[in-house]
C-alpha cells in the first residue's frame, strides 16, 4: 500500500462537506467562514511513550488524539469545523490504519468536524492533528477573563486517567473492573464541547484540564492578574478515586493531567446561566473555590485549613 493508496482508503471520505469547498486532494483546503464568526485554531501532538503506551488499541488512539484537540476547542467555546491530521508511521499496518480512523472518525462526526488535509510520512509513531472552530466574534472563552469574586468550577471528575497511569506504572494495583473503569477515562476522554459553547456569555474565562488542575488553573490566575482559593476537599471525582488512600487521591485530582476537563470561572451572578448551561449540555459541574485579589493558590481542606502547596503540574521540559 502506497502513501497515496493509504490516504485514499483510511482517510478519504464523502466529497462533499457543508463549508468545506476543498478538502483532502488539492495543496490546501479551502473552507468557508460563517459570516459574523472567528476562527480558532489549536495543534496538539501525541508521540508513543510519551502520550500514549504502545499498549493502547488504535481505535482508542484514534478517539483520544482528536479527543485533546477538540478539549481545546471546548475551554474557547468554539463549534468544530476542520481538522487536518499529520501522521507518521512506522509501518502502513492495515488493521492498525482502520482502527485508529475508525476511532478518529466516530468522535469527529459526533461533533460534526471534517477531516480536510494533512501529511503523511513514515518515521516513529506520531500524531498532530490541528483543529479548526468557530464563535461570534468577540466571544471566545479565554484564560484571562478572570475577576477576583468569580466562582471557579470543575466539569465532569477529576483524577482517573493518573489513577490508571500508576496502575500502568506498577506503582498501585486496582480489581479489573475498576482499572477498565480508570483506563477508559485515559484513553477515551470526551471533551467537554457542549458545555463549552453553553458557557459563552457565561463564564469570564475557561481552560481545559491537559497538564493538571493546579497547573491549568494557574494559568488562568497569570493571565487574569489574580489568585484563588480552592475547596480540595470537595474537588469531583469517581468512586474508585474516592476509595484511595487520601494523599494518592489528591495527588490524582490536583495534579494528575489528561483529564480533559473544563476549568472555568464565572461571576456569583451567572450562577443560575451556568446551572442552565450543565444541564443543557448534560455535563455535571461543581463550584471548587473563588477568585481572589491576592496572587497565589490557597488549597483548602474542609476545615478551612490552608494546606501546603506541594503539587506541580506536568511539564515536559522539567526534570
Ligand atoms: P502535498 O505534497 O501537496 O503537501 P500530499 O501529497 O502530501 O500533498 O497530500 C495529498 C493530499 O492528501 C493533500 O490534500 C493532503 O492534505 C492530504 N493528506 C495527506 N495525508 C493526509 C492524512 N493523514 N489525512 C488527511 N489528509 C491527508
Ligand atoms: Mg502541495
Amino acid at each position: 500500500m502506497g502513501e497515496f493508496d493509504l490516504i485514499k482508503r483510511f482517510f478519504v471520505r464523502e466529497p462533499s462537506q457543508a463549508g468545506v469547498v476543498m478538502g483532502i486532494g488539492d495543496d490546501c483546503a479551502v473552507l468557508v467562514p460563517t459570516p459574523g464568526m472567528q476562527w480558532l485554531i489549536s495543534t496538539d501532538m501525541l508521540v508513543e511513550g510519551r502520550h500514549f503506551l504502545s499498549t493502547v488499541a488504535p481505535e482508542r488512539l484514534g478517539h483520544k488524539a482528536l479527543a485533546v484537540n477538540l478539549s481545546d476547542l471546548a475551554a474557547c467555546g468554539a463549534t468544530p469545523r476542520a481538522f487536518t491530521l499529520a501522521l507518521a508511521l512506522p509501518r502502513a499496518e492495515e488493521g492498525w490504519l482502520a482502527g485508529f480512523s475508525k476511532g478518529m472518525f466516530t468522535l469527529a462526526d459526533a461533533h460534526g468536524i471534517h477531516l480536510v488535509g494533512g501529511d503523511t510520512t513514515q518515521g516513529p509513531l506520531n500524531i498532530s492533528i490541528t483543529v479548526m472552530g468557530e464563535a461570534p466574534a468577540g466571544t471566545a472563552l479565554l484564560r484571562s477573563g478572570a475577576r477576583a469574586g468569580d466562582d471557579i468550577y470543575v466539569s465532569g471528575q477529576l483524577g482517573d486517567a493518573r489513577l490508571a497511569l500508576e496502575v500502568f506504572r506498577g506503582s498501585i494495583s486496582l480489581p479489573g473492573a475498576q482499572f477498565e473503569q480508570v483506563r477508559r477515562a485515559m484513553e477515551c476522554p470526551q471533551p467537554r464541547v457542549a458545555l463549552g459553547q453553553a458557557l459563552r456569555g457565561v463564564a469570564s474565562s475557561a481552560v481545559d484540564v491537559s497538564d493538571g488542575l493546579i497547573g491549568d488553573l494557574g494559568h488562568i490566575l497569570q493571565r487574569s492578574a489574580v489568585g484563588a482559593g480552592l475547596d480540595i476537599d470537595i474537588l469531583p471525582c469517581s468512586a474508585v478515586l474516592a476509595a484511595q488512600p487520601q494523599a494518592l487521591r489528591r495527588e490524582c485530582s490536583l495534579a494528575g493531567g489528561d483529564d480533559y476537563e473544563l476549568v472555568f470561572t464565572a461571576a456569583p451572578e451567572q450562577r443560575a446561566a451556568v446551572q442552565r448551561a450543565s444541564e443543557q449540555s448534560a455535563t455535571p459541574v461543581t463550584r471548587i473555590g473563588r477568585i481572589e485579589a491576592a496572587a497565589g493558590l490557597r488549597l483548602l481542606d474542609q476545615e478551612g485549613q490552608v494546606l501546603p502547596q506541594q503539587f506541580s503540574s506536568f511539564d515536559h521540559f522539567k526534570s
